[in-house]
């Protein structure tokens, strides 16, 4: 389709070139074709003056005999014989002469072969009486024919009256007879190679007489003409080329037509060429401006394109004080029918759960995907509340048929939060965070379910805003801190590094732990704040505690939530450059559910930070999902196996059983492993006899502020600095 569309675009500008070129080419032929005509007007005119210099000088005879026979009117053949034979030379192209007295012939010279013309009385020729009547009429040498003489052959005639000085009395006529083929020969007019000439207009008719000279066809091909002037009347010269036309052949135009072809050709090609890629290029656009709006693998429309749709419903509804519904779905348990089938069966099972939503919501309703297994439906022109719930009862229920994916029979149950413009929120932020809000408690509540926003639900969001404001008063006052907590290797049982924790010494509460305020933080972004406080914090105490002759090094809590983009990270490390320890010494600890596969922007800044030289560690190891797969495609160097196994294992042989398995697992995987919440001496016996390398708990310390530490481990001749 685009291409035919380039293909006619080309072929279009070729066609108009090759016209224009045509036109141009025709111009310049009827440039020649006016040159060549000048040519033959120069030409024409030099025998124009050659036709009537002879002609003139055939009519001197006659015009000298009548002044003679004018002035002694009688005449006897002696004396026209000497007359006439002294003006006729052989230079002319006269035949005879003859003179006719009351207009009957009497005298003719040469007399011979021109007898039958004697006695002639030009009265009873009708022909040629007319044309001595024009004669006497003009008065002057009326040149007449070519006619039949009646002693045979042709000839022009001229004739003219004679009148006699004396008395004035019309005294007859005198006849001069022209060869006239010999003549206009003379003339140059016959068998000339480039041209072909002719006379017409007999009897001085100009343009519109007989032909004298030359092939009618002649006057059909638009000859330049010439009037050729005669004592009364004239002719017309007309020349034409032998060749017939005037202009050359478009063909004799060969190089223009070529050089002018190819030009317009590779003027076609460079159209074609361009059209054809603007037009890849538009595809290319278009294709990308559905990527931008579209979600790839279930084509819902993604975050971005349906945020802006929820903001154009926001607008119109303000304006028509209408209602409308968002629903926020989460599907539940997805994460482990996405590990225990894998990520294809995970793909697989999200359309099939896309086009089921899809396929209960009405038409002017709009389904996004938020990524991972969040969907959202915005219901528009609600009439009441409760429509919302009726469409959430519609997806919920349309979820629910088993789905088969790889010969597998899965169930899946989503829980739906509902909020609705305007009761819940205004803006599409207000509506998307209570929305979400509500799904979480659909999911606390019990899967399965749907949830409105509610009033309890807006103070956990009011009490969430106000901690976030309190966190990021407490930062600018200075009301966070950190505290560190020993780690112990197993074997020598000595300090090897700390974990930073983050305290808050609150003004009216007192010290805080971050269970009072890492969540919020995690919930509102305050995160962000926080963590390049503690990491900063974290890192000038390092530098203190090196000084007091401790040469640990450091374990820092990182949140999935602090892991954005790019230039967090590069802050991060900055921070770490700026201390001048080196980044071997620091351990990032984070969460197993930062290694689930739908995380790729934050697998990359893993990547980084390790290829960077920060070493990473999987936190609270053993509560999540994590398999082995996950773990072997990152570069984690350490696992902290959770602190709940560890205070089991006294009691529990289960608890033993897997604290064991995930050692050997770790050792497998070549990991650095870490026991959480080591209280006693028979813990801590028990786990490095299991090969965990390092230990941490209260038996070997708890989380201290900097100055304990110091004073607890710093050698005396150090302590104070
Ligand atoms: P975590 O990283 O697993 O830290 C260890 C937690 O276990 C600490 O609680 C510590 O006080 C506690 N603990 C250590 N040894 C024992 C023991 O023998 N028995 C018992 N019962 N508990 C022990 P804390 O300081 O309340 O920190 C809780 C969690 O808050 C941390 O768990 C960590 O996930 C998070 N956290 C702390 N500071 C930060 C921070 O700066 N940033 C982030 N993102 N999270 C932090
Ligand atoms: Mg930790
Ligand atoms: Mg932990």
């Amino acid at each position: 389709m685009r291409l035919g569309l380039s293909i006619l675009a080309a072929l279009a500008v070729l066609l108009f070139g090759q016209l224009l070129l045509a036109l141009i080419i025709h111009g310049e032929q009827q440039r020649d074709a006016d040159l060549y005509r000048s040519a033959a007007l120069q030409e024409l005119a030099a025998r124009r003056a050659r036709v009537e210099g002879l002609l003139n000088a055939n009519l001197i005879s006659v015009r000298t005999l009548r002044a003679e026979i004018a002035l002694s009117p009688s005449i006897d053949p002696r004396r026209f014989e000497r007359l006439v034979s002294e003006l006729l030379t052989a230079d002319l192209h006269t035949r005879h002469i003859a003179a006719a007295p009351d207009l009957v012939i009497r005298h003719v010279y040469p007399r011979a072969g021109n007898e039958e013309a004697l006695g002639l009385d030009y009265r009873s020729n009708a022909e040629q009486f007319e044309s001595i009547q024009a004669a006497i009429e003009a008065e002057d040498i009326v040149i007449n024919g070519p006619v039949d003489l009646v002693q045979g052959g042709r000839a022009l005639i001229g004739r003219v009256p004679v009148y006699e000085r004396e008395s004035d009395r019309f005294w007859g006529v005198i006849s001069v007879v022209i060869d006239h083929e010999r003549l206009f020969r003379d003339a140059g007019l016959i068998g000339t190679g480039q041209w072909r000439f002719g006379i017409r207009g007999a009897d001085g008719s100009g343009t519109d007489g007989e032909i004298i000279v030359g092939e009618a066809s002649l006057w059909g091909l638009d000859p330049v003409t010439v009037p050729v002037e005669l004592p009364v009347g004239s002719w017309s010269l007309a020349a034409a080329p032998a060749g017939g036309a005037w202009e050359r052949p478009l063909m004799s135009y060969g190089w223009r037509w070529a050089a002018g072809s190819a030009l317009n050709l590779a003027l076609a090609v460079l159209i074609f060429g361009l059209l054809a890629s603007r037009l890849r290029l538009q595809g290319a656009l278009a294709t990308i401006s559905r990527q931008a709006r579209f979600d790839s693998l279930t084509e819902l429309p993604n975050r971005e394109f349906f945020m802006y749709q929820l903001e154009e419903a926001v607008h119109a509804a303000r304006r028509d004080r209408g209602s409308f519904a968002l629903l926020f779905i989460d599907l539940d348990h997805f994460k482990e029918i996405n590990d225990s089938l894998g990520h294809e069966a995970g793909d697989e099972l999200l359309r099939v759960v896309s086009g089921r939503i899809r396929g209960m919501i009405r038409g002017n309703d709009l389904v996004g995907r938020f990524g991972g297994d969040e969907f959202v439906v915005l219901v528009r022109e609600l009439s009441a509340p409760v429509d919302a719930e009726i469409v959430a009862t519609k997806v919920l229920n349309a979820l629910h048929p088993a789905v088969s994916i790889k010969g597998h029979d899965v169930t899946i149950e989503g829980s739906v939060g509902i909020a609705v413009y305007p009761d819940d929120g205004q803006t599409p932020g207000d509506l998307l965070k209570h929305a979400d809000l509500a799904m979480y408690a659909a999911k606390s509540a019990g899967r399965g379910t749907s949830y409105f926003f509610n009033d309890s639900l807006r103070r956990q969001a009011e009490s969430h805003l106000a901690v976030h404001n309190e966190i990021k008063r407490g930062l600018v006052e200075g009301q966070f801190c950190v505290f560190y907590q020993p780690l112990v290797d197993s074997a020598s049982r000595k300090v090897v590094g700390v974990e930073a924790l983050a305290r808050w010494r609150h003004p009216e509460r007192g010290l805080l732990g971050p269970a009072h305020f890492i969540p919020v933080a995690e919930h509102t972004g305050a995160i962000r704040g926080l963590g390049d406080f503690v990491l900063q914090r974290a890192c000038e105490d390092l530098v203190r505690m090196r000084r007091s002759g401790l040469d640990l090094n450091l374990s820092i809590n990182r949140s999935s939530r602090e892991f954005n983009d790019r230039r967090t990270v590069m802050r991060w490390l900055d921070i770490i450059d700026q201390c001048g320890i080196a980044r071997e010494h620091f351990t990032f600890e984070i969460t197993e559910s930062v290694l689930m596969p739908d995380r790729a922007r934050q697998h990359r800044l893993l990547r980084r930070l390790n290829a960077e030289g920060i070493g990473l560690s999987i936190d609270d190891f053993g509560q999540g999902y994590s398999s082995v797969n996950y773990l072997k495609k990152f570069p984690v160097r350490q696992l902290k196996i959770d602190r709940v196994f560890v205070s089991d294992m006294e009691d529990s042989p289960e608890a033993r059983a897997l604290v064991e398995a995930l050692v050997k697992m770790a050792q497998a995987l070549h990991l650095e492993v870490v026991a959480e919440g080591v209280e006693s001496e028979a813990q801590a016996d028990r786990l490095a006899a299991l090969g965990c390398q390092l230990l941490q708990g209260f038996h070997f310390g708890r989380p201290m502020a900097l100055e304990q530490l110091i004073e607890r481990l710093a050698p005396r001749s150090v302590r104070r600095e």
